[in-house]
C-alpha cells in the first residue's frame, strides 16, 4: 500500500509502467474513486486488453463485496427496503437545523395520518446507490439488505 505524498502526489515507478505495458506515452485520468493510467495511443489489441483488465478489476471488487455482504437467500429484508432518498424543501431543513445534504429518515405513526421525518444518524444507505448499480449488484447475487447495513455502518471492508 502506498501513502500519498503531500508535496509530490504519488510516484509510479518505471518498473510498474513497464510491467503494465504502457509504452512511452501515458494518459492519467482521474475518475470518482479511481485514477487510471493508460497508454496514450492504443491499437485495437491494446483497447481489448485494457477493457479485459478493467473488467478483472471490477470482478475483484465485486468478489470482495460478495465476501463482505454474502449472497441473498431470500432474506426478506431485501424486498422491503426504501430505495428513494427523502427530500424536503431547503427552508424546512433550515428551520429544523438540519444540514441540506443530511440523510433523512421517516417514521409513520400508525393510523394517525402523521409521518415524522428526521435527520438520520448515518450518512449513507442503499438509497444512495444508483438504480442501475443496485440492479447489477443484485443480479450478481449480493444481498441488498446486508449491503444496506454495511453502507449505514460505513466501516472499511476486509478483502
Ligand atoms: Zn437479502
Amino acid at each position: 500500500m502506498k501513502k500519498l505524498n503531500e508535496q509530490q502526489g504519488l510516484t509510479v515507478e518505471n518498473e510498474m509502467i513497464e510491467f503494465a505495458n504502457l509504452g512511452d506515452e501515458v494518459v492519467v485520468t482521474a475518475l470518482d474513486r479511481l485514477v487510471v493510467l493508460t497508454k496514450a495511443k492504443m491499437t485495437a489489441l491494446d483497447m481489448v486488453k485494457t477493457i479485459a483488465t478493467l473488467a478483472e478489476v471490477a470482478q475483484n471488487l465485486l468478489a470482495t463485496l460478495v465476501k463482505n455482504c454474502g449472497t441473498c437467500e431470500d432474506c426478506g429484508h431485501c424486498e422491503e427496503m426504501d430505495t428513494e432518498n427523502i427530500k424536503l424543501p431547503d427552508y424546512m431543513l433550515e428551520t429544523a437545523g438540519i444540514p441540506k445534504d443530511a440523510k433523512l429518515i421517516a417514521y409513520a405513526e400508525e393510523d394517525s395520518g402523521i409521518v415524522r421525518v428526521e435527520q438520520a444518524e448515518y450518512d449513507h444507505d442503499i438509497a444512495d446507490i444508483p438504480e442501475d448499480i443496485r440492479e447489477l449488484l443484485s443480479n450478481y447475487g449480493i444481498c441488498m439488505g446486508e449491503l444496506d447495513a454495511l453502507l449505514v455502518k460505513g466501516e472499511f471492508l476486509h478483502g
